[in-house]
């Protein structure tokens, strides 16, 4: 959110002031949901009382997976999984919590490790595009700026530039977009697992693992929203010049 910091030229388009609204509502909306829906079933145990860090440990091994180490990490709703490092990194809420959303969100990065180990091939495709993804997601802002600020002094350069601009966005949405299946993904291996080995072991638990899961997806799902709508009226201005 780099536009709140000075005064963002593109925030006078009246279509693009709108899309970026609509999409800061849309994310701290789903932000809340998750922090919230987190919070609640952390207060709610599980009856085979096991830790995240434990139930991350039995996810990996009924996954197949070998050699990946369980880390404790610092930070609110931080957990990933890092495939170069092959380590599972749990927020000190999740790696000792004993409660449905602890042994949930440990059982989703368990289930991230699963595919890297299964070469489950959307994992591989979002790794080898987060380098593309970041520097494009920096670039495409000042690229297209300067497009809009040559445009009537430059018009080949001017009108290119927004083109190249509204492309690197473009290549961010679309790494959005990658990452949704691979989130899905991961949730659904994790709640097979969890619930085949009985350390979710009645229908209440299982119903609290869905909706911690299903909120921290909608996440996802609101970035990527966020983001098309956005790359929406990029283009309308590009192509209005
Ligand atoms: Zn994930």
């Amino acid at each position: 959110m780099l536009s709140f910091f000075f005064f963002d030229p593109l925030l006078m388009n009246p279509v693009y002031l709108v899309a970026t609204l609509l999409g800061i509502i849309v994310t701290t909306w789903a932000q809340h949901r998750v922090t919230s829906t987190f919070k609640k079933f952390a207060e709610v145990g599980v009856q085979s009382g096991m830790t995240g860090a434990e139930a991350a440990a039995a996810v990996c091994r009924s996954g197949g997976v070998e050699g990946v180490t369980i880390e404790r990490s610092s930070g609110f709703l931080s957990d990933h999984y890092d495939p170069r490092a092959r380590a599972l990194r749990l927020s000190p809420d999740v790696y000792d919590g004993r409660s449905i959303s602890a042994i949930a969100v440990a059982a989703h990065e368990a289930g991230h490790s699963i595919q890297d180990a299964v070469d489950y091939a959307p994992l591989g495709w979002r790794s080898t595009f987060v380098p593309v993804a970041q520097v494009g997601g920096r670039a495409w802002y000042f690229v297209f700026i300067i497009g809009m600020f040559l445009n009537s002094s430059e018009a080949i350069l001017g009108p290119l530039l927004m083109q190249v601009g509204v492309a690197l966005f473009a290549g961010l949405v679309f790494f959005q977009l990658l990452t949704l299946p691979v989130e899905i993904d991961a949730s659904r291996r994790a709640k097979a697992v969890l619930v085949s080995t009985g350390i979710v072991s009645n229908q209440q638990e299982e119903e609290g693992v869905s909706k911690v899961l299903d909120a921290a997806a909608m996440t996802y799902v609101a970035a990527a929203a966020a983001s098309i709508m956005q790359l929406i009226a990029l283009l309308m201005r590009s192509r209005r010049e």
